[in-house]
């Protein structure tokens, strides 16, 4: 078989490396062992194998409050959430004990340092990365790339305050992609944009990642946003938190596609008509 990606079987066999992340019957229960105990995931198990030149695209819906964040911020190993209180997280075969550098994370709200500049806060990464000790000057002709690459060139110079939602949100992709991670980490990234601002970061998104080859999670509460940027769409239903259902055949390709064309075509309609579909069933349960 000279296409192993083509069929999930083989794929699976062919793997020698441990999955990039790993969830084995993950229970996160807040507040544990008090009157304010929440149990926010149960019975979270999943693996997503190691793809290295190539990488994949999960996007991860579900009705608010199922415990979508609560899944990336174990992977990302955030403190207030790490550890699980049953089960284990794995990232390269590695249980997670705390954020690393090969996971990046963007957030709604914009993530940059207020009183850097654009090219600061791009260089910044690079900055602390014990491995890399680069000169400044290299550092600087890195990020001058990168801030090129997501369409902020002529900007560098400026604070976060001086830029608008979608430029804020430009800049918190350049720099969490300046050091090469290996799994990125979105929750709810475009959320606060408006519709057009959201399309061209579709756009940028599906171009990047096309570049990066890493493997990303989205968490987004809109379904075509899902199925358009999803390589596999996977679904949690809540109280507690558990990943539902799980939709790939059906996600029609879009890499390097514009969104616009894409999301008008038949077979993303009808992808999103099952997406919606399940999505009503598992809001009414
Ligand atoms: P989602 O991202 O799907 O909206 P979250 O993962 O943010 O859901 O939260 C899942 C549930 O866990 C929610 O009911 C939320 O209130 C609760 N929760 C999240 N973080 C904490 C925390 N640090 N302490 C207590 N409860 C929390």
């Amino acid at each position: 078989m000279s296409d192993e990606s083509s069929n999930p079987n083989t794929a699976e066999a062919t793997f020698e490396r441990p999955p990039i992340v790993e969830f084995i019957d993950v229970e996160k229960t807040f507040a544990a062992g008090t009157k304010k105990a929440f149990t926010a995931i149960r019975d979270v198990s999943f693996t997503i194998e190691d793809r290295p030149g190539v990488g994949e695209f999960i996007a991860l819906v579900g009705p608010s409050g199922c415990g979508k964040s609560t899944v990336l911020n174990l992977i990302q190993g955030f403190r207030d959430v790490y550890p699980p209180t049953r089960g284990e997280v794995k990232v390269r075969g590695e249980r997670v004990t705390g954020p690393g550098r090969d996971r990046g994370m963007i957030f709604q709200r914009y993530s940059s340092f207020p009183h850097l500049t654009v090219l600061d806060n791009v260089a910044f990464g690079l900055e602390i990365d014990p491995d890399e000790r680069l000169p400044r000057a290299e550092r600087e002709e890195i990020a001058r790339r990168w801030i090129e690459r997501v369409g902020l060139g002529g900007h560098e110079e400026k604070y976060p305050h001086q830029l608008s939602g979608g430029q804020q949100q430009r800049v918190a992709i350049a720099r969490s992609l300046v050091v090469k991670p290996r799994i990125i980490l979105m929750d709810e990234p475009f959320s606060a944009l408006d519709e057009p601002t959201r399309i061209d970061m579709q756009r940028l998104t599906t171009e990047l990642w096309h570049e990066i080859e890493a493997t990303v999670m989205i968490i987004t509460h809109s379904l075509s946003e899902a199925v358009y940027l999803g390589d596999r769409v996977w679904m949690m239903s809540k109280n507690p938190g558990r990943i539902a259902r799980k939709f790939q055949d059906i996600i029609p390709p879009t890499h390097d596609a514009d969104p616009i064309e894409v999301q008008a075509s038949r077979e993303f309609e009808a992808a999103l008509r099952e997406v919606s579909q399940a999505f009503r069933e598992i809001e009414a349960a």
